[in-house]
């Protein structure tokens, strides 16, 4: 491909939308064709998960899969630039987003609202800065628990963001509260602004609820195809709410010969908004 009109920038999630850690098969030729186009030097590639970076360094030797440019991790409160395999912490991004919790941290949040029903704190490792996380039911009582959660911070003065993601594979749900400011939108594009890359040749990818902000605002972004029957009707409502419903493409799969699951709708992503992409990963097989 050419570069005049600048580099591509991928920003994907990494479990059940990179990482084929899900029920669904994965297509024996995608993964390969992914790295293909992650390796060329117009192609920039961020990870944009909940995962810290100890777990993305070992998702990167499970799965075998690239070595990221950047990464986002813990649901868009940390971003690093990465070099080698060093992670380089972007601390203004923390700074800036602390704010909206008043200069309080996890633990302090967590004794507001630890006694509302079907919380159950995650292990220390899944706890960051600027991030507080929780198992619930599966079937927990939504709109009732958020907002009461959202009514003890707001009478504290915290100013929080609640993202909600079921993981149908533990069968368990993952709550996460953040500051405000932080999500996985806000976080791709302060990396946009931060590294002077160009927007229109950015594609967002990812499966589930935590992805829905950076899959349902401005940004071209695409669903794979694996991702559940109720995450693709939130995913389309929350687009055409936001007023941007052609900048969400749901993966169909019979693309190349692959199914559009996992690393497969990535390309079948990409590919839609640039369609010269292909001509980087095309004559790759399994
Ligand atoms: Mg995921």
């Amino acid at each position: 491909m050419s570069a005049p009109d600048g580099a591509i920038l991928i920003c994907t999630d990494l479990d059940r939308t990179l990482l084929p850690n899900g029920s669904q098969p994965e297509s024996a030729s995608a993964r390969p064709r992914f790295r293909a186009l992650a390796a060329h030097p117009d192609v920039r590639v961020a990870y944009v998960t909940g995962r810290h970076h100890a777990l993305v360094d070992r998702a990167i030797e499970e799965f075998d899969i690239p070595v990221p440019d950047y990464l986002i991790g813990d649901v868009g409160t940390s971003i690093y630039r990465v070099q080698g395999r060093t992670w380089l912490p972007q601390h203004d991004w923390q700074q800036q987003i602390a704010a909206s919790w008043g200069g309080r941290d996890g633990p302090a949040l967590h004794q507001l609202i630890a006694d509302i029903d079907g919380l159950l704190l995650q292990e220390p490792a899944k706890q960051g800065p600027c991030k507080l996380s929780y198992y619930t039911p599966e079937d927990w009582d939504r709109p009732v628990r958020l907002a009461e959660i959202e009514a003890r911070l707001v009478h504290e003065g915290i100013a929080a963001n609640l993202v909600w993601s079921l993981d149908e594979h533990a069968g368990t749900g993952l709550l996460d509260v953040l500051p405000a400011a932080a999500s996985k939108l806000t976080a791709v594009q302060w990396l946009i602004r931060l590294e002077g890359l160009d927007a229109d040749h950015t594609v967002c990818a990812g499966d589930s609820g935590n992805d829905l902000a950076m899959l349902t605002g401005p940004i071209n972004a695409v669903l794979v195809a694996n991702a559940t029957a109720d995450v693709r009707a939130d995913a389309a409502g929350l687009a055409e709410a936001s007023g941007y419903p052609d900048r969400l493409y749901q993966a169909k799969g019979d693309f190349h010969g692959m199914n559009g699951c996992y690393s497969a709708g990535i390309l079948e992503g990409v590919a839609h908004y640039l369609p010269n992409s292909v001509t980087l990963w095309a004559d790759v097989d399994a």
